[in-house]
């Protein structure tokens, strides 16, 4: 069981905001046992993100009804240096920091994008406002989120608020996605411990979906869907884990092979920013879940981890959560999106659901939990 609430120490959280010459704006977390004296930790931008280097369009894909994002300057990006950029010395010549967060080297989505030239299509383009960011989990360079302390992850999960409260800032901002592309079969080529940040100016195909869906249930039921969802799981053997706000199950409609949802139980939790207690449990269960992953096959599970906190035009119905999504079918055989996927969207899924859940619940780990709490940034 954990500690107790009002017996474990705790952490006050910081930032101290920079601005580069590149015009990429950084920030470093720290946390200490004392709270930081009420200072200027963010320093306004001087300099807006230069627009010049390269596209940074939306195209809208007329068919299809959704945008697409557009970046014109891959041939652009000079040869990094050798070695991890993340780490003392290398090429983001990053500060002391327990967590830091700074706008892409080579961003989708940028705060101040040039304007597009007109395309073929009404309104068929837009600049492509919005947020690419890097969070650094660690100094350290060796190490992966399952290896995280559960303290570590609890501070994360508190710098992911702080992301999304920072993001939401613009109004443009429809929706803020943090992720993590795991290991190379993902396209993720650095190993240092890390996720990504987007700030979407428009709901993506699948958050749209989302909301479409509870909307329609909630007029047809008088419910909500995601709460609806998880009653269904919980009365199931698809269960992994069902605590005081956090649930942890493979979906009945799983799409990826061991794909796992950890779900906040509570109705209307629709931000990042959660309750120390729900926080908690919420860092508890990423881990776990990550380290049953990479437990299944001995190895690290490559695959993508995607939070979803609710998109600003969602209405109550919603309940954070996050999905993981593994492409590892069996030892060293990956879920390739091949033609049905990639051509048409449907997915064919190689294992049912009950055998995932099965598989993933012999090696589901105790839940170790964070022991302290971290108070978030006031300002
Ligand atoms: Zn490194
Ligand atoms: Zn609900």
């Amino acid at each position: 069981m954990p500690t107790p609430l009002h017996r474990l120490p705790v952490e006050y959280m910081s930032r101290q905001s920079t601005q580069r010459t590149d015009g990429r704006r950084f920030d470093f977390y720290s946390f200490a046992a004392k709270a930081p004296r009420p200072a200027a930790t963010t320093a306004k931008p001087s300099v807006r993100l230069p627009s010049a280097a390269g596209l940074r369009e939306l195209r809208w894909h007329p068919l299809l009804g959704t945008w697409n994002l557009v970046t014109g300057d891959r041939h652009l990006r000079p040869t990094m240096p050798d070695g991890c950029p993340f780490c003392p010395g290398g090429a983001e010549d990053l500060a002391d920091f327990a967590l830091a967060a700074f706008d892409n080297r080579f961003p989708a989505l940028v705060s101040d994008p040039p304007a597009p030239d007109s395309g073929p299509f009404p309104a068929g383009r837009r600049p492509a406002r919005g947020r690419s960011e890097v969070i650094v989990y660690s100094p350290v360079h060796e190490g992966r989120f399952a290896t995280l302390s559960p303290d570590a992850v609890l501070r994360l999960v508190r710098v992911w608020a702080d992301r999304q409260r920072h993001a939401e800032e613009d109004p443009e901002v429809e929706f803020v996605f943090p992720f993590e592309n795991r290991g190379e079969d993902a396209g993720n080529t650095l190993t240092h411990p890390h996720g990504q940040l987007f700030a979407f100016p428009f709901l993506p195909p699948r958050v749209l979906d989302k909301v479409q869906a509870l909307t329609a249930f909630r007029e047809r039921h008088h419910d909500c869907l995601m709460c609806a969802v998880q009653r269904m799981e919980a009365a199931g053997a698809r269960m992994l884990y069902s605590g005081q706000q956090v649930n942890v199950y493979v979906p009945d409609f799983a799409r990826f092979p061991f794909e796992t949802h950890v779900s906040v139980s509570t109705h209307g939790q629709r931000s990042l920013a959660l309750s120390d207690a729900a926080a908690r449990e919420f860092a508890a269960c990423l881990l776990a879940v990550s380290q049953a992953l990479d437990s299944l096959f001995g190895e690290p599970m490559p695959g993508m981890m995607c939070l979803f906190p609710a998109p600003r035009q969602a209405g109550e119905d919603w309940h954070l959560h996050a999905e993981f999504l593994p492409l590892m079918r069996k030892a060293g055989r990956l879920k390739r999106l091949a033609a049905v996927e990639s051509g048409t969207g449907a997915m064919v899924v190689d294992e049912s659901p009950e055998e995932m859940a099965k598989a993933l619940g012999a090696v589901f780990p105790e839940l170790a939990w964070p022991e302290i709490t971290v108070h978030p940034i006031d300002d």
